[in-house]
């Protein structure tokens, strides 16, 4: 019989449990073990010593630990770092921490490139390669953690907060993030507050759908553009559910959770293209639809992408007539830029099955040819 073991790493609780059913052992060998791989970092199941050693030897006969390879590990001069992670098949993708005063959020990658192919964003450039498993998205928040202890000095948590906003689109890989989410918001595993889990996706309406009922974590959409004929020109995932069907699907979703909750916007802005005061009346319009906050991100640029940042008094006229208007706005604040761990600078390495990035390749290599400091 030639069974691969199973990765206990990325096992929902609920699925851990069932694993334990299946083996004929207590249920309660669900939480020793979720409270070891995820409150101790246990990578061994020698290391559960709370658990007999006969039990020990057959978990380890069907079961294993399996994690992923970091391969390094950046330091931003703002305190933010970045960890390149290597995953089986031979690519890699990145994860980032960002501290900023208590608040400590970690940015995690749900797949391999992404399919959408958003135009300002360079993952979406990358190409696609596949989704990340349970594990491999759980793993990041390990990593992070192992780099500093769980712990502050203070006792304070070292990842007080997680978004799903690195490299992929979460809701393509919709199992997998939920059971990643589930875990994070465990208390025998991560225990964040709901609060503090976020999700951000483009607009996968079909899978916003489904999480009605399924999960009550954080939700954030990438939304950019105040109109149809622009949305989808910037997000082409638009073209098959429009901003109304996305908001409708969102604000399902909202009612469904137990507290009051709002839904963040992101709006990245480049400079001519969406960041008129035009473009911010008719946001108003379209924000009033939904209870919600603003989060905008000047645009960081990448190589060739073709969009520039706006100038800082584009950005604040435009907040004030959101503001004005009475919907809560931030700035984000561009962090860890001089380790490209900003946001849509998350590259990894992608080993690309749709060939889109072929398209890219040619004037990048041009552009690192024409810098001299530059040697192959
Ligand atoms: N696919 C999901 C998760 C990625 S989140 C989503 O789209 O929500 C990454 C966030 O950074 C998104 O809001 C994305 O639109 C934004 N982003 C992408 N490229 C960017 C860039 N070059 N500059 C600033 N923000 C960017």
């Amino acid at each position: 019989m030639s069974h691969s073991k199973v990765n206990l790493l990325g096992l929902s609780p609920a699925k851990l449990e069932a694993f334990f059913d299946e083996l004929g052992e207590k249920r309660f060998r669900a939480t020793q073990v979720l409270k070891w791989l995820h409150q101790h970092g246990a990578s061994s199941f020698d290391e559960m010593t709370n658990i007999s050693k006969s039990l020990r030897t057959k978990l380890a006969e069907v079961a294993e630990i399996r994690e992923s390879e970091v391969v390094f590990e950046k330091f931003s001069t703002d305190g933010t770092r970045k960890w390149v992670i290597k995953v089986e098949g031979g690519s890699s993708v990145e994860a980032v921490l960002i501290p900023d005063g208590a608040r400590r959020t970690l940015c995690v990658s749900s797949q391999v490139g992404c399919s959408l192919d958003c135009s300002f964003c360079s993952t979406g450039k990358q190409g696609f390669n596949r989704s990340l498993s349970s594990a491999e998205i759980i793993g990041q928040i390990r990593t992070a953690i192992r780099s500093f202890g769980p712990f502050d000095p203070a006792g304070e948590r070292r990842v007080t907060n997680v978004v799903f906003m690195g490299m992929g689109e979460p809701l393509m890989n919709f199992n997998n993030v939920m059971d990643a989410a589930t875990l994070m918001m465990d208390d025998n595993a991560y225990g964040l507050s709901k609060r503090r889990v976020t999700i951000s996706t483009a607009g996968v309406v079909p899978a916003l759908d489904k999480m009605v009922g399924l999960t009550d974590v954080s939700l954030a959409i990438s939304l950019h553009a105040p109109t149809d004929e622009l949305r989808s020109q910037l997000v082409p995932v638009n073209k098959r559910y429009p901003i109304k069907d996305l908001l409708d699907s969102a604000n399902r979703y909202l009612k469904s959770l137990s507290d009051k909750r709002v839904a963040t916007i992101e709006y990245t802005m480049m400079a001519g293209v969406n960041d008129q005061p035009e473009h911010a009346r008719q946001l108003v319009k379209v924000l009033r639809q939904i209870p919600c906050k603003l989060n905008l991100i000047p645009f960081n640029p990448f190589p060739n992408s073709g969009y520039e940042r706006p100038s800082d008094e584009a950005i604040a006229a435009f907040k004030q007539i959101v503001i004005t208007s009475g919907i809560i706005t931030t700035v984000r604040k561009t962090r860890g830029d001089d380790v490209d761990a900003a946001c849509g600078q998350l590259v990894g390495q992608v080993d690309d099955k749709t060939r889109r990035s072929q398209k890219y390749i040619p004037v990048i290599q041009e552009e690192v040819s024409r810098d001299k400091s530059f040697h192959f």
